[in-house]
């Protein structure tokens, strides 16, 4: 029997099938100002209606310091500051459609730098606090960005690049600025502008932010979304991360990335929620105690997080009251069956995996609060999206056949551009009538959508092809596995064998014995062809700075071509 679990909360959405049927985007519009005469700009809707309005001493963020320290900040008190800051980068020569880097940690004024910039029409361009000084060097290279948010801590790390630079942008420093010659302050660029800036008012295809994918399959893009975004952001809310009025949500991911801002910053704050930010890295027995302290509804996360948590043991979770949780979701990663399993199990509540990227800017397949889960499947599309597995001529392929994952151009949350590659945006379209997502996937009779893996990760081998996710779902199943990762290693005979790198659960230690154990064990869940032939184990895997396995560093070291570009790797 296929194993299912079925809905275990009524959700905002009550019946997909319906929803998706009658479904249009106009709908949507009634939340927004601008439907109602105010200005077209996210940042107004996501911040200075609730800052002028009702909401206005609600809290919009707590920001938790690594030290677990909190500074919380109302609508009200964002709305003014962001204004300020708005003010200030205009006092500087700051200009609409100009990009601006913020890179600091996630400290308040990271949020506050965010809205401000996206209020006078230039491009936010949020850097990851973790990235070394050439991933800064690459993306300023490409966004020419005119300032730089950034501490003075970060600053001294990427102050060795700045030499080579054609043009060095001007650096806005929070905190203690003494020697660092030719920036200016935070705190005075602040103190320069007024609480009652009026943010611009912007076109609906005009960008609000320049995002860096995650550097999985080679050197990061800039993607560029728009304004109108926040149509899809909204619904992702409503139908994905099934957010209620009054709800305390934590998403886990940095603003860095797309999760942090589309559904970590703006995405709850176009509906009024207080969000919480943790500040430290990851910790088991931090991050139950966050949801514990702040009475955390709804919580959005990732793969490996999960499996990290996972990793710390089960007793663990006992420690720590997590009632107040209602719904969790999971994106950026294949989740595996294993995981949602265990999510039932010991957390007692499912794990919504949903799909998206970057350049989709908001999440695009999903599992609902109504609706049952197949663990392994990433869902359905969201209403208002149209999603297919496609063969290279762009015929829909039948139920079970695997292709290319791709949707119908026009979503609201479409990326508008890559910045300063046309050509690179071009090849996403390549597919004709179709957005090709460069991830292959198959569908099921009952339309959900199964990953397979990354196009470029795909195994060929005994003239089969095998998406990687099934080999690594199989292979956490084994009790002394916690992570696995794997590749294509190129063979005479078989054109390619299965080759898995695994990270062994505390209290395993690596054997010859266990090398075999695995093997068998995996053996029989998986097709003749796809058990691995090699087993290396590792202390650990080859991650994005996001936290995604880069399969494709493991891969080149097995074929022994060249790794191509490593600055996003983690240290
Ligand atoms: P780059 O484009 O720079 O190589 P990246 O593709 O990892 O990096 P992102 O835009 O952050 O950059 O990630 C999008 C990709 O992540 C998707 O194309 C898909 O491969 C993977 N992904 C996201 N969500 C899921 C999910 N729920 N299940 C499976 N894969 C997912
Ligand atoms: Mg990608």
């Amino acid at each position: 029997m296929e194993e299912i679990f079925s809905p275990n909360h009524p959700g905002n959405l009550q019946d997909y099938e319906k929803a998706y049927r009658e479904f249009n985007w106009a709908s949507l519009e009634v939340y927004f100002d601008w439907s109602k005469g105010g200005i077209y700009n996210i940042a107004a809707e996501a911040v200075d209606r609730h800052g002028r309005g009702s909401r206005k001493d609600q809290v919009a963020l707590h920001s938790v310091q690594a030290n677990g320290d909190v500074k919380s900040l109302t609508f009200g008190e964002l709305y003014r500051r962001s204004n300020q800051f708005a003010d200030g980068l205009v006092k500087l020569g700051v200009r609409r459609s100009d990009r601006v880097f913020v890179y600091l940690d996630r400290t308040t004024e990271l949020f506050i730098s965010l809205i401000g910039i996206v209020k006078i029409g230039a491009m936010a361009g949020p850097l990851f606090s973790a990235l070394g000084p050439e991933a800064v060097r690459d993306r300023i290279l490409d966004g020419e960005p005119s300032a730089i948010v950034t501490s003075p801590y970060l600053y001294q790390r990427i102050a060795p690049i700045l030499k080579d630079l054609p043009i060095v942008p001007l650096f806005i420093i929070l905190g203690d600025k003494e020697g660092l010659e030719g920036t200016v302050s935070y705190s005075e660029v602040l103190a320069s502008g007024s609480p009652d800036f009026e943010a611009v008012d912007m076109g609906p295809n005009d960008p609000y932010i320049i995002h860096y994918t995650s550097g999985s399959t080679g050197k990061p893009k800039g993607v560029l979304l728009p304004h109108k975004a926040m149509l899809q952001q909204l619904l992702g809310m409503k139908y994905v991360v099934d957010i209620r009025d009054g709800d305390v949500y934590w998403c886990t991911a940095d603003p860095g990335w797309v999760t942090g801002t589309s559904v970590g910053i703006f995405g709850p704050w176009y509906l009024g929620n207080t969000i919480i930010s943790y500040e430290g890295r990851f910790d088991a027995r931090t991050w139950y105690s966050l949801i514990e302290r702040f009475k955390v509804n709804v919580w959005f996360t990732a793969p490996t997080a999960l499996r990290m948590l996972m990793k710390a043991g089960d007793d663990l979770v006992k420690e720590f009251d997590l009632s107040s949780l209602r719904h969790i979701c999971s994106a950026g990663e294949p989740l595996n069956p294993h995981v949602v399993r265990w999510g039932v199990e010991v957390l007692d509540r499912r794990i919504h995996d949903n799909w998206w990227q970057t350049e989709t800017g908001a999440p695009c397949i999903s599992n609902y609060s109504c609706m049952d889960i197949r663990p392994g499947s990433m869902g359905k599309p969201v209403p208002g999206v149209v999603a297919a597995v496609v063969d290279e001529n762009g015929m829909e392929l039948p139920p079970g056949k695997e292709g290319f994952l791709a949707l119908r151009p026009g979503w609201p949350s479409m990326m508008i551009g890559i910045w300063k590659n046309i050509t690179k945006y071009r090849e996403y379209f390549y597919v004709p009538g179709w957005y090709a997502t460069g991830d292959q996937a198959y569908m099921d009779e009952d339309g959900y959508v199964w990953f397979l893996g990354r196009a470029d990760d795909v195994i060929k081998t005994s003239g089969e092809r095998l998406g990687p996710f099934e080999v690594e779902s199989a292979l956490i199943e084994h009790s002394a596995v916690a992570e696995s990762a794997v590749v294509g290693k190129p063979d005479e005979l078989r054109g390619e064998i299965v080759k898995a790198f695994i990270v062994l659960r505390p209290g395993h230690e690596p054997s010859d014995h266990l090398r075999k154990d695995i093997t068998n064990f995996v053996r029989v869940r998986l097709a003749y062809y796809a058990y691995p032939r090699e087993i290396e184990f590792v202390a650990e895997l080859p991650k994005t700075r996001s936290g995604k396995i880069m399969r494709r560093v493991l891969k080149a070291k097995e074929g022994g071509h060249d790794v191509g570009d490593l600055s996003m790797l983690e240290d």
